[in-house]
C-alpha cells in the first residue's frame, strides 16, 4: 500500500495493513517474523513534509548472541515520524527542529509504501544485542556444549580472564 503525496496534498490518509511473515524484506537482518506484523498509520502532509503517526505489533524469532538458542521477540512500536522529500535536502540546510528530538526520514517519487516504514521501523525495535534472557551461560569456548544444558568439565581458557595477569605480579 502507497502512501500518495496526491492523496495527501487534499486531505489526511489513514491506513491499516496486515503483513503475513515473508511478505517484507528485512535485508538481510539476522531474524524472522513469526506473526502478522499489523500497522495503523494517520498520514498527513506539512509543508513539503509528510508526517507519519501510528503504530505496529508483531513477533519475532532471533537466536540467543551467546548460546544461538531461538529467542522470541514481540515488537510493539509507536511512532511519529517526518519525511522530506529527497530533493529538498540541499537547499534546506537550515532545520529548525532539533534532530534528535524527532526521526527524520526522506521520500521520493510520489509517496511513501507502507511496507517500507513498517520494515524500517522493526529493524529499529530489535536490540542491538539478543541474549535468550540474562542468566543464558553461553556455550563453552572449547568444546562448544551449550552451558545451559549440560555441564563440561573443559577448563575455562586462562586468557579469558582479563584478572590472570595481575594475579601473577
Ligand atoms: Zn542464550
Ligand atoms: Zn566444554
Amino acid at each position: 500500500m502507497r502512501i500518495s503525496l496526491a492523496e495527501l496534498e487534499l486531505h489526511r490518509v489513514t491506513a491499516s495493513e496486515s503483513y503475513a511473515p515473508g511478505a517484507l524484506d528485512f535485508h538481510g537482518a539476522e531474524f524472522r517474523q513469526t506473526a502478522p506484523l499489523n500497522i495503523k498509520v494517520n498520514a498527513e502532509l506539512l509543508g513539503t513534509e509528510i508526517r507519519i503517526q501510528g503504530n505496529l505489533e508483531t513477533r519475532l524469532e532471533a537466536s540467543c548472541d551467546r548460546c544461538l538458542g531461538g529467542v522470541e521477540i514481540p515488537v510493539r512500536s509507536d511512532f511519529d515520524l517526518y519525511y522530506r522529500p529527497v530533493r529538498t535536502i540541499a537547499k534546506e540546510e537550515e532545520i529548525e527542529i532539533p534532530e534528535d528530538e524527532m526521526e527524520v526520514g526522506f521520500y521520493s517519487g510520489d509517496g511513501i509504501e507502507l511496507a517500507d516504514v513498517a520494515t524500517e521501523q522493526v529493524i529499529l525495535s530489535v536490540p542491538m544485542k539478543v541474549v535468550c534472557g540474562p542468566q543464558c551461560r553461553g556455550l563453552c569456548p572449547v568444546c562448544g556444549a551449550n552451558r545451559n544444558l549440560e555441564s563440561c568439565n573443559c577448563a575455562p581458557p586462562q586468557q579469558d580472564s582479563p584478572f590472570a595477569s595481575l594475579k601473577k605480579q
